[in-house]
């Protein structure tokens, strides 16, 4: 992958990068689709990195669908799938891990201590191998997005960082590989995210700008079904990720929970 990186750069040509964990779905695909846009050759990393699974998460059983994925990535143009080894980016021996000091310890990083220092430790080390000009993100994983920002900022790698848009299914549950969980009878719960964040976009469209009553909507909307435990829904600034008292700019709503053990998160922008 270096050798073929520097090949290319050495040719004057500009590369996209897609950082995934496999089990690719429309989400990932309009990523790619993004990258194919942005630069001469498009690298698609399929890694299912364990450094950001906690002792107790789903590592083992998280979905993987390797030749399923290369035909997709083959069917949208891809130039290089790399799918490293465990042991190539976490040889033994290997001590060096990047953390940020502020933004993992709002939302997903509070139950999930270990994951954002997984994932800015081993999208560093793709950015070294990809040797990337552009890297896109998906804004389904918000906080992973602004975190990527901040360590691309404050380390000075010489990437742009694009982020995505959330890609849904029609009834507008947020495509993710952990979907594939999902039993049928799960359907109208997983989907009370959305509608929560739906209905919390129409407060803000009504004038109602106090982030106490929206999340109290919110929450009504999730308690419906028993199945479900919030592990947060936060309305706070799109760049600290700081809680807000109040929607007055562009604000990000975002929202946790535990179906049945399944981990589910979503999230759109409150505008007044
Ligand atoms: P993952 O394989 O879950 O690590 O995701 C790889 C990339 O795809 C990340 O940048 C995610 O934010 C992005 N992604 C996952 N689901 C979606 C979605 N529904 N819409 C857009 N991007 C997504």
């Amino acid at each position: 992958m270096q050798t073929r990186a520097d090949k290319l750069i050495f040719s004057g040509k500009t590369t996209a990068f897609v950082p995934t964990m496999g089990s690719l779905h429309a989400g990932h695909l309009s990523l790619l689709r993004i990258g194919k846009l942005k630069a001469d050759d498009l690298v698609l990393s399929i890694f299912v990195n364990p450094a950001q699974f906690g002792p107790n998460e789903d590592l083992i059983s998280y979905p993987r669908s390797l030749e399923r994925d290369l035909e997709l990535a083959e069917k949208e143009g891809v130039d290089t799938v790399f799918v490293p080894t465990d042991g190539a980016l976490y040889p033994h021996g290997y001590q060096t891990y990047v953390e940020l000091e502020k933004l993992p310890h709002h939302l997903c990083g509070l139950s999930r201590p270990v994951f954002f220092r997984g994932v800015t430790t081993v999208v560093t080390q793709l950015f070294h191998i990809v040797k990337p000009h552009v890297a896109i993100f998906g804004e389904k994983d918000f906080q992973q997005l602004a975190i990527i920002r901040q360590m691309v900022q404050d380390l000075k790698f010489d990437i742009e960082i694009v982020g995505g848009p959330i890609i849904r299914d029609a009834d507008g549950l947020a495509m993710s590989s952990r979907n594939a969980y999902l039993q049928d009878h799960m359907r109208p719960a997983a989907l009370s995210l959305s509608r929560a964040l739906e209905n919390s976009r129409k407060m803000v469209r009504n004038g109602i700008y106090d982030t106490q009553e929206i999340i109290g909507g919110a929450t009504e909307i999730l308690s419906e079904f028993s199945t479900i435990t919030i592990d947060y829904i936060s309305i706070c600034d799109p760049v600290t990720l700081d809680g807000v008292a109040s929607v007055e700019g562009r604000t990000l709503m975002a929202i946790a929970v535990a179906l049945e053990k399944i981990r589910l998160i979503d999230n759109t922008i409150l505008q007044p």
